[in-house]
């Protein structure tokens, strides 16, 4: 009798104990936090990702980026002196030693062009398979014969139809602008090439109707799945509202030669930047815009501050586009995840998982797990830097620690109370796939 007594009561203080787990969140995580980690990276490391942001591609190739990378003081972790390369190096190639010093890292630039022989365009397939990568975007100028289209999904750049005009201004502004902006002016002429045009429209509708079939056809033609803006790095991301009439006067003044005032050519270049945002909603073509700190010693970090976008991401007039922000607005990324409460706003955590130690990264992804969680997709930012250090090693690099960072937020979020497991590994697969592969329906899978 006395057993029958107690035992419905041991019975409740069981389902009160484990109520009270998910009634209330509480400030220390249970003891168990690294066994919840451990169990959790597990799972994580199973889930196939789509990547976002990445730059695939050799060194050699110039069609990586539609600008170049100048010389400046990089962070701790991206200097040739991680260690962590050389665990990416043994992890990818088998790379027999212990440093990267210039008589080893030969080796490891040999080993990949063997690779690169006997795969050639399977070489950056199996390494998204080793990596466990379903898609990548391939943000590049143009895309590369040797990247498989079923694996990479192309991300054009769309800055350069803001330079039309004598640069010679802009150009001399320091080093950096120097080398970006006549890139800038490349890209202009092979969108004009590829369009078939010898000279710039002489009249302002035209110019316009060249845009829009530069992104027609690059999306329906040449499978582009978004549009990307890297402007932070040569002019500030706060945009004015000029009329249509401001921007055509400044169009006809300056299309035939002459040096457009600063104030003129930026007011032209606000107005361009909204028919592209506008244009990209009527095309369902998604906006990725640069929003971090950059490259290079010259980069405004005030001026590309992720909140001088704001009054164009909170614009009614544009709820038709999706906009993803690249690089989550960092180091502005606590804040950044406030502008996604609108529908139509997505953060990306590529470059803050490199920049970051695991460590860090895990802080601000549980802030935005926390936040909204389903408006928050990951990329790599892979990029071939040099031959040693290639997009092969940036993605796994990039990889290794969202994977780890993601399951550390994670475990102290089921440890706190706030999520139950299964609640987390749902947030864990939206993270890493579902929610940038939704943005590119039929597109992406
Ligand atoms: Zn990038």
């Amino acid at each position: 009798m006395r057993l029958d007594v107690r035992l419905p009561v041991a019975i409740a203080i069981v389902i009160v104990s484990a109520s009270c787990a998910f009634a209330q969140s509480h400030p220390y995580p249970a003891t168990e936090v690294r066994d919840i980690y451990t169990r959790f990276l597990a799972q994580i490391e199973k889930i196939p990702i789509f990547d976002h942001h990445a730059h695939p591609g050799f060194p050699d190739d110039p069609d990586v980026d539609a600008m170049a990378a100048p010389p400046g003081s990089s962070p701790l972790r991206e200097r040739d002196t991680n260690p962590e390369l050389v665990a990416a190096a043994k992890a990818l190639f088998s790379y027999p030693y212990d440093d990267l010093s210039p008589d080893h890292a030969r080796w490891l630039v040999t080993k990949k062009a063997e690779l690169k022989t006997q795969q050639g365009t399977a070489y950056f397939s199996n390494l998204l398979d080793k990596l466990n990568i379903e898609q990548s975007v391939a943000n590049r100028a143009m895309m590369a014969d040797y990247l498989d289209p079923k694996r990479f999904v192309w991300v054009f750049f769309a800055d350069s139809f803001m330079w039309p005009f004598d640069n010679k201004h802009e150009t001399a502004r320091n080093v950096d602008e120097g080398v970006y902006i006549p890139l800038q002016e490349k890209m202009l002429h092979r969108w004009m090439e590829q369009e078939h045009l010898k000279q710039l429209p002489a009249s302002f509708d035209d110019y316009l109707k060249f845009i829009t079939q530069v992104l027609e056809d690059n999306q329906k033609n040449k499978g582009a799945i978004a549009m990307k803006f890297e402007v932070a790095y040569f002019r500030s991301i706060r945009f004015g509202d000029p009329t249509r009439q401001q921007a055509e006067a400044v169009y006809k003044r300056y299309v035939a030669g002459g040096v457009a005032a600063e104030e003129e050519y930026r007011s032209f270049q606000d107005y361009i930047f909204r028919y592209l945002v506008r244009e990209s909603g009527r095309l369902h073509l998604p906006v990725h815009i640069h929003t971090a700190v950059g490259i290079g010693d010259y980069f405004s970090i005030s001026e590309g501050n992720v909140m001088n976008l704001e009054n164009i991401l909170r614009d009614p007039r544009y709820s038709d586009t999706v906009f993803i922000l690249i690089h989550g607005g960092y180091p502005l990324e606590r804040e950044a995840i406030w502008l996604a409460a609108a529908k139509n706003i997505y953060l990306d955590s590529s470059l803050m998982e490199v920049v970051m130690y695991p460590a860090a990264f895990k802080d601000s992804l549980r802030q935005w797990l926390e936040t909204f969680p389903d408006k928050i997709t990951f990329g790599s930012d892979a990029f071939p830097y040099n031959n040693a250090l290639g997009a092969e090693e940036s993605y796994w690099l990039g990889v290794q620690t969202a994977r780890m960072g993601l399951a550390g937020a994670l475990a102290e979020m089921v440890a706190a109370g706030e999520v139950t497991d299964s609640k987390a590994l749902e947030m864990a697969h939206r993270y890493l796939h579902d929610t940038a592969a939704s943005l590119y329906p039929g597109k992406v899978h």
